[in-house]
This record gives C-alpha cells, sequence and structure tokens, in this order.
C-alpha cells in the first residue's frame, strides 16, 4: 500500500498509540511516525521495542511537519497537550484522537485548533484491560468499528483520508454525531465498566467471604468482572468525568431496570426472569453472529473444568 500519510504523530504511545504504529507499520500507511510520551522511562521502553521511528519527551517537536497528529493519552491531558501542540500543527494537517468520550474532547481541544487544521476526533472501539506501550499489538483494530464524529463543516477531503487511514488499519468505519456516540459507549462501555468496578469492590468489602474464597471460587461468574476491573484507573476516571451527563442517564435507567429484577426475585416471579434472560440470550447471539466475539464457551478461553 502507498503512504496515506508522510509523517503520523502519536501523542502517547500506550496500549492505543503503540498498537496504531503497529498496524501502521504492517499496513505502511506512513512513512515516518513519530511517538510522544511524557515520561523518559516510557520512551524507552518505546525505543526498545522499535515501532517508531523518532520518539520524543516533547510533544511541540512531535507533531513538527505531521501531517497526522493522533491524541492518545488519558481523556483528561488533552486540553493541555491541544496547548502544547498548538503553534506546532502544520497548516493543512488532521488533528485526531482515540478518546473514549467525544463531546468532552471537543469542548477541550476545539478551541486550540489553529485555522487551516482539520480536527476529527476519532473512537476506535477496541482495546484489553492492558496498558502500556507493551501491551499494543497490530491486530487491534482488525474487524472493530472505529467511530468518527467531525465537526459539522470537516473537509470532506480530510475526512474521506481519516477514514481510509482507519481502514489501513484493518477497522470499519462509522461517522456520528458526538453526543450520540456518548449515549451509545455509555450504555456498551461506560456502564459495563462502572459495574465490573462496582462488583469487585463489593466482593473485597464483604466480611462474611474471605479474599481467598472470592479468587478460589472466582469462576462462577466474578473473574469475567475482574477482567474489566483492572482496566487503567486513570483512562477511566477521566471517561467518568468527562462523559457525566449520558453515564447517568443510563444508569438511572439500570437502577429501576435492577429494581424491578430485586422484585422479581422478592415475588418469586419466575416468569419475568426466565423472560428477560431469554431475551440476553438472544442479543449474545446477535453480537457472535456480527463477528464481534467468539462463540468459543468461556470467551475462548481453555476448557475450564471449575465452570
Ligand atoms: P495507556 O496504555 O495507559 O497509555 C497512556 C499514554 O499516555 C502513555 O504514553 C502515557 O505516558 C501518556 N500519558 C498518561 N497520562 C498523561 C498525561 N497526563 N499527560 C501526557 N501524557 C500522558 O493508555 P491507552 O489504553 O492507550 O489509552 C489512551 C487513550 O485511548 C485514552 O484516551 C482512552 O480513552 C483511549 N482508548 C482506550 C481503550 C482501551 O481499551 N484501553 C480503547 C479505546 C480508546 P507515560 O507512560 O509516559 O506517562
Amino acid at each position: 500500500m502507498t503512504a496515506i500519510f508522510e509523517k503520523v504523530a502519536l501523542l502517547g504511545v500506550g496500549l492505543i498509540g503503540s498498537s496504531m504504529a503497529h498496524a501502521m507499520r504492517r499496513a505502511a500507511v506512513a512513512s515516518h511516525i513519530a511517538g510522544y510520551s511524557r515520561r523518559a522511562e516510557t520512551l524507552e521502553r518505546a525505543r526498545r521495542l522499535g515501532f517508531a521511528d523518532s520518539l520524543h519527551g516533547d510533544a511541540a517537536s512531535c507533531v513538527r511537519d505531521a501531517d497526522l497528529v493522533v491524541l492518545a493519552t488519558p481523556v483528561g491531558s488533552y486540553a493541555t497537550l491541544a496547548g502544547q501542540i498548538a503553534p506546532s500543527l502544520k497548516r493543512g494537517a488532521i488533528l485526531s484522537d482515540v478518546g473514549s468520550v467525544k463531546s468532552a474532547v471537543i469542548r477541550d481541544v476545539g478551541p486550540y485548533v489553529p485555522e487551516g487544521v482539520h480536527f476529527i476526533p476519532a473512537h476506535p472501539i477496541a482495546g484489553t484491560e492492558q496498558s502500556g506501550p507493551e501491551a499494543g499489538f497490530a491486530e487491534l483494530f482488525d474487524g472493530r468499528w472505529c467511530v468518527l464524529t467531525p465537526p459539522p463543516g470537516t473537509d470532506a477531503a480530510a475526512l474521506e483520508r481519516l477514514k481510509s487511514f482507519w481502514r489501513a488499519l484493518g477497522s470499519e468505519v462509522e461517522v456520528m454525531d458526538a453526543r450520540h456516540h456518548d449515549l451509545v459507549l455509555a450504555i456498551t462501555s461506560h456502564l459495563p465498566h462502572l459495574i465490573a468496578y462496582n462488583i469487585v469492590g463489593t466482593a473485597d468489602d464483604l466480611q462474611t467471604v474471605t479474599q481467598g474464597e472470592v479468587i478460589k471460587y472466582s469462576a462462577g461468574g466474578f473473574r469475567d468482572f475482574t477482567r474489566i476491573a483492572a482496566s487503567d484507573p486513570t483512562m477511566w476516571r477521566d471517561v467518568f468525568l468527562n462523559n457525566r451527563e449520558a453515564v447517568l442517564e443510563v444508569l438511572g435507567r439500570f437502577s429501576e431496570d435492577l429494581s424491578a429484577l430485586q422484585r422479581a426475585i422478592r415475588w418469586g416471579d419466575g416468569d419475568a426472569l426466565f423472560n428477560l434472560f431469554t431475551r440476553t440470550r438472544a442479543i449474545r447471539r446477535s453480537i457472535v453472529d456480527a463477528g464481534q466475539d467468539t462463540a468459543a464457551p468461556n470467551f475462548g478461553r481453555g476448557k475450564q473444568k471449575d465452570q
């Protein structure tokens, strides 16, 4: 494939930034990959892994002459970074990101975007509970959606170029309004993470159940929550602080539905439980049919004798 961009600057070389670098190398979509990280130790780890052509401890020097600049740090750091890089952005460049929320990104970064720079926020819906440069791999985005949320009036050619870029990295691309994105992700990603953080915290707090028992009998369903609850604390703190409205809206609905379930259990309403569980099983099947997960039992793990 011929390069889509001469120079791509990745601000952040953790799970997402390093995976992008690996996927860019695989597809040969950039002639030069520049990486920025805040700490010298992370830069050294990235250097050893060798996925970038140049590495920088200074964001402004990383973005100089770049045709595509991608913010790939926790969302709460975007405004500071945007202020630092704004004077060094090349005219005609695309400024994008990978943040898990989108309205707050437009609010925080938008005011810094210089005239002549195309600002197109993006969110690859792909990830793992791992972080740091070692966690990245080229296949992360394969067959996963990347949602672009261009503000009104975005240059059509720049949008097409960014779409081609994400397709080259293996993604399928969807364009969406930022507010709608935040509502969809609040139910499909943010709420499940909140539930996982909460259930693991509750289990940890229970006085009558020992830590040893929680670990020993975790295969009964708890283990899948612990995987999600192991996700990066900084990233997820920033997600909840920056998608407050949508998360509170779906959390309200969730609490009502949970109360209905509580009542069904209290009054022995087996039909209500059975009907809900039948409906949810069909949803699982449609996710597998859509290729968004494997049908292998136990999430594709080895056969568990204790399940
Ligand atoms: P990560 O593996 O923890 O990497 C974070 C990177 O950001 C590191 O290079 C880190 O640098 C840098 N960083 C952290 N705090 C910073 C700050 N205050 N100022 C400047 N740089 C900072 O994180 P990640 O999972 O790749 O997530 C990055 C972004 O991708 C987030 O916005 C997240 O919402 C989004 N995202 C994540 C996932 C996921 O599943 N993880 C999926 C989709 C989108 P140092 O190590 O040098 O401090």
